[in-house]
């Protein structure tokens, strides 16, 4: 018995990112609770581990190039490894917007998080990530961000999430050869602060996370899920 893996979640101080820490917790993974509040992030991983052996709360503002270096820093420094990448930091479901008027900050400010945050996150984990014996990425996505459902509104969701998806593309492609598996996972419409009232329990959205999270060293990679099934992109 080695060490138990070690998994990075972003933004879960609560919502689905809580949900994916406190199942991974549960099945044994050590946890990174990425926090861009620190208090927050640390209230959040007593509840879910009150002994703190399993949960580690750090300060990750994935908009942040300096707070996402010190994470990779503090990682290294306290587990030196990491088996599991969940982006799941997100913004700006805009539904009150259209393309044809969008404000392009607030659009920038989505590509920001939504996108760029995942990607400096990957980036920066990447060293450690080349060294696990079953590398995991996962990108939380929405099937607002596939091209088949874009018909109008949530521009800069929509945007930020397509463009996530064509990034788990070309990470998948590149890091075959690393068998890190990458893939994009929607979770369903969940009743979180994001997805309102009426949505399906986090739990439900969460555990198709956390089953990319998890895969066999067979696969998939490179592809587009909800709850383990295939989605178009
Ligand atoms: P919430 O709005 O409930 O939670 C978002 C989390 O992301 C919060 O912890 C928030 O922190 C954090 N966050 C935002 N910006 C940053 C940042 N710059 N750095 C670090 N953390 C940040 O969202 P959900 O839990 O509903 O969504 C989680 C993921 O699931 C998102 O990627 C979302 O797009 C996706 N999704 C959700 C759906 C739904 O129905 N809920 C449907 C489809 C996809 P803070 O508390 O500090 O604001």
């Amino acid at each position: 018995a080695g060490a138990p893996p070690v998994a990075v979640v972003t933004g879960a101080n609560r919502g689905i990112g809580y949900e994916v820490v406190r199942q991974l917790a549960g099945r044994g993974h050590r946890v990174v609770l990425g926090s861009r509040d620190l208090a927050k992030g640390r209230a959040a991983a007593a509840r879910i581990d009150p002994g703190g052996e399993r949960v580690s709360a750090v300060q990750l503002d994935v908009a942040d190039e300096a707070s996402v270096a010190a994470m990779a820093d503090w990682v290294t420094r306290n587990l030196g490894r990491v088996d599991v990448v969940v982006n799941n930091a997100a913004i700006l479901y805009d539904t009150w917007a259209q393309a044809r008027s969008a404000d392009l900050g607030e659009v920038q400010r989505a590509l920001d998080t939504n996108l760029f945050g995942a990607w400096r996150v990957t980036q920066a984990l990447l060293p450690l990530l080349r060294r696990s014996p079953h590398p995991r990425v996962v990108m939380v996505s929405s099937e607002g961000g596939s091209l088949q459902s874009m018909s109008g509104g949530t521009p800069a969701y929509s945007v930020s999430k397509a463009a996530l998806n064509a990034l788990t593309c070309l990470l998948a492609g590149e890091l075959r050869r690393h068998r890190i598996l990458v893939n994009a996972i929607c979770p369903g419409w969940v009743a979180t602060d994001m997805g309102g009232g009426g949505g399906r329990p986090v739990a439900e959205g969460a555990a198709g996370i956390v089953w990319a999270a998890t895969l066999p060293d067979t696969g998939p990679t490179g592809g587009f899920f909800r709850d383990g099934k295939p989605v178009p992109w």
